[in-house]
């Protein structure tokens, strides 16, 4: 197994696509380290069927503090070789609207913490002189959409520290880089399609619709796919991808 013997840390993998990525890390051989605000019992029964060890912390990602604490605890479940920046909030507001404590919040995790996580994980990394760290950044990270000025900023702010990071591990075994996904059906977007859901308008078609403004290919990107992307980053193949922003994104920046 490509992975036996390493461990990951996946930031937000109670659901979504952190649960996706675990799950493609896990059958690699990778030992897991879950970290969400969602029911865990689920997500450790699901990676622990994978026979791999699996535990998770509940870290407010939102207080460094907490961030601290979760990497004491890895450090006690045989530290991080890779990290996943995955965790991630969502509010669409117009920006004179926007409440300041939702743009608080995302720049809070979507952003600093991916700061935070990685001033934590590179020293063991360097120390055990192999390491990946791949933040899912966004489409949002590479272009802007209207209501999403906190997550477009945070997103763009991903990708510039993708980069920095992706060249200070330059002559290094540890690599950085991040992922752009389009959309992916997952609690985050649902929420979206449930803000359109009206009396002419069913969940399928809010669907369509949100996929029709932006996916040419009309179809969800999956957490698989995503995962089977970071495999990839893990491998030796992957080696020398540095700093890079790869979007996986049914044709929504080829426009
Ligand atoms: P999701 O809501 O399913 O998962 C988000 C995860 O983050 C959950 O486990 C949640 O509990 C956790 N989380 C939220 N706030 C947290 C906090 N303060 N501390 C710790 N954990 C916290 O959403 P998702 O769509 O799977 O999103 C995962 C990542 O992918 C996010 O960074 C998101 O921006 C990014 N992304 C999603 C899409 C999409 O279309 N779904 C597209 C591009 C990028």
């Amino acid at each position: 197994m490509q992975l036996t013997g390493k461990t990951a840390l996946i930031t937000g993998s109670t659901s979504g696509i952190g649960l996706g990525i675990a799950q493609v890390l896990a059958e690699a051989g990778a030992d897991i380290l879950l970290n969400g605000f969602g029911d865990p019992a689920p997500a450790l029964e699901q990676i622990a069927a994978c026979g791999v060890r699996v535990a998770h912390h509940p870290a407010d990602l939102a207080q460094p503090a907490q961030i601290a604490e979760l990497f004491a605890w890895a450090g006690e479940h045989g530290g991080v070789d890779i990290l996943l920046n995955n965790a991630g909030i969502q509010h669409v507001a117009p920006v004179e609207q926007f409440p300041p404590q939702a743009w608080d919040s995302i720049l809070a995790i979507n952003l600093s913490a991916v700061f935070h996580c990685t001033r934590l994980a590179l020293p063991g990394m360097r120390e055990r002189g192999w390491g990946r760290i791949i933040n899912i950044a966004s489409v949002h990270g590479l272009v802007g959409s209207l209501g999403k000025a906190a997550y477009v900023a945070a997103k763009h702010g991903v990708i510039g520290l993708s980069k920095v990071v992706g060249l200070e591990t330059a002559t290094s075994n540890v690599t950085c880089n991040a992922l752009c996904p389009g959309f992916v059906l997952t609690p985050l977007v649902q929420r979206q399609i449930d803000q359109r859901i009206t009396e002419g308008v069913d969940s399928q078609q809010a669907q369509q619709q949100l996929l029709a403004e932006k996916q040419p290919s009309g179809a969800f990107v999956t957490p698989r796919q995503l995962g089977e992307l970071a495999l990839f980053l893990c491998s030796e193949a992957g080696a020398q991808v540095r700093g890079a922003a790869w979007n996986v994104d049914g044709g929504w920046l080829a426009q």
